[in-house]
């Protein structure tokens, strides 16, 4: 099979693949964007893989990076673009069930196809557009199936994370997981215990943000992987119910995805940083779904409270609320966004008081003045006072004689 017009994102590249052949070795596109441009998908990034060596790869080219020459991947400067080609590659080992113990530089194309995931990512594609299908991808493409090239169980054991990228690619794709796939998932689950929990997390936000996130969950649970990462499997009935919500085409970004499982699950703050904690999520995810999930209860009770709405901030506020479409009960933005902006303040910044100027009127710096600050931000928030210095000098003047 040959597509006729390539997507605008090859075009570039295909200049690349072209130069490779003409020095005499092989070049192809390989990996999603071949599979995307057959679904007639979107494409993100353009993978090829050769079979130059790295060090054949540096000579055709003037301006090359060592961008990962250990695996293979070396970046080729051209047009003023950088373009990332993987030598051909082979790897064996596989003794801890997730890196490679030796990854081999070999010639052939097949040989390196047959290492991939699943049928519909082990495509190749000739810079005319020419496809190359050893596994039969193209049949699974259309029965929308996610097969294991080769034998799925053993594919499963040189690399666990595997079986999260299964179920990933099925929620992404709305694709099953065929039969001897998924037996071999449900076989195999509990090596998932042996992938570090950051490359779980990917596959994991990955499936959540995919068309068919329910799919995914329920695949999950049905081939028992979530019994193998942590905090989850303690809430197998509350992820039940989860898989049981109209998901699909909701959740729009990871923070979405994390303060979803924290309002199911029912997790109080310190849980929820448990929970995000043993996923390694950074603090900054952490901070953000807090704020999310403190608007969420807020607007599960039909309010809308400056104080809060200060302190979770509009992003925030239209992650909680794009969670609460899930349960049809969201707000329209636009209330939200004359909410936010009819606040006095938006931060600490715009109040018309700091330290400095109330020590120049007459306060001693210490704690003291610290909370006398935080009194006139929540009072200027709550609209109970102007925010001009005036008023708030004599407020602050009035705080310190009550205490
Ligand atoms: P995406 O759209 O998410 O980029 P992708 O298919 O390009 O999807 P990548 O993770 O970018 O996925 O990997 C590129 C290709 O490398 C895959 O299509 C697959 O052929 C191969 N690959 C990636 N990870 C693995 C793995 N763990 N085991 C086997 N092959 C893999
Ligand atoms: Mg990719």
């Amino acid at each position: 099979m040959k597509i006729e017009n390539l997507p605008s994102e090859f075009i570039d590249a295909r200049k690349v693949l072209q130069v490779i052949e003409q020095n005499g070795f092989e070049a192809y596109f390989v990996g999603g964007s071949v599979r995307d441009t057959l679904l007639g998908l979107s494409i993100h990034d353009v993978d090829m893989a050769t079979s130059a060596y790295p060090e054949e790869i540096k000579k055709i080219f003037k301006r090359t990076i060592d961008t990962g020459i250990e695996h293979g991947t070396v970046t080729v400067m051209f047009d003023h673009k950088g373009f990332e080609i993987t030598t051909f590659r082979t790897e064996s080992g596989y003794q801890d069930f997730r890196r490679p113990d030796k990854v081999t530089f070999i010639r052939s194309l097949k040989e390196d196809l047959k290492r991939r995931d699943f049928t519909i990512n082990a495509f190749a594609m000739k810079e005319n557009g020419e496809v190359i299908d050893l596994f039969d991808g193209m049949t699974d493409l259309h029965n929308h199936l996610i097969r294991a090239v080769g034998d799925a169980s053993q594919r499963f054991n040189e690399d666990a994370l595997r079986m999260m990228r299964a179920v990933r690619f099925g929620s992404q794709l709305n694709f099953s997981i065929e039969d001897k796939t998924f037996n071999a998932i449900k076989t195999n689950s509990h090596l998932l215990e042996k992938i570090a929990i950051e490359r779980i997390n990917v596959e994991f936000v990955k499936m959540m943000l995919g068309i068919a996130p329910s799919r995914g969950l329920q695949e999950m649970l049905d081939t028992d992987l979530f019994k193998y990462v942590p905090f989850f499997n303690q809430y197998i009935t509350e992820i039940e119910a989860i898989a049981k919500l109209n998901l699909n085409g909701k959740l729009e970004n990871e923070i979405q995805v994390w303060a979803l499982f924290a309002t199911e699950l029912n997790l109080d703050h310190n849980q929820i940083r448990k929970m995000m904690k043993s996923w390694k999520c950074s603090n900054k995810m952490i901070e953000d779904v807090l704020h999310v999930v403190t608007g969420i209860k807020m607007l599960q009770n039909q309010q809308l409270i400056p104080l809060t709405i200060y302190q979770v901030g509009i992003d925030n506020l239209l992650n909680a609320n794009q969670v609460m479409e899930i349960y049809d009960k969201a707000f329209k933005a636009d209330d939200l966004q004359d909410a936010y902006q009819q606040l006095p303040i938006k931060n600490k910044s715009e109040l018309n008081a700091n330290g400095g100027i109330l020590i120049k009127s007459g306060f001693k710096p210490g704690p003291q003045l610290g909370k006398v600050l935080n009194d006139l931000e929540l009072m200027v928030i709550n609209g109970e006072i102007e925010n001009d210095e005036a008023t708030l000098i004599t407020k602050a003047n009035e705080l310190v004689k009550e205490n």
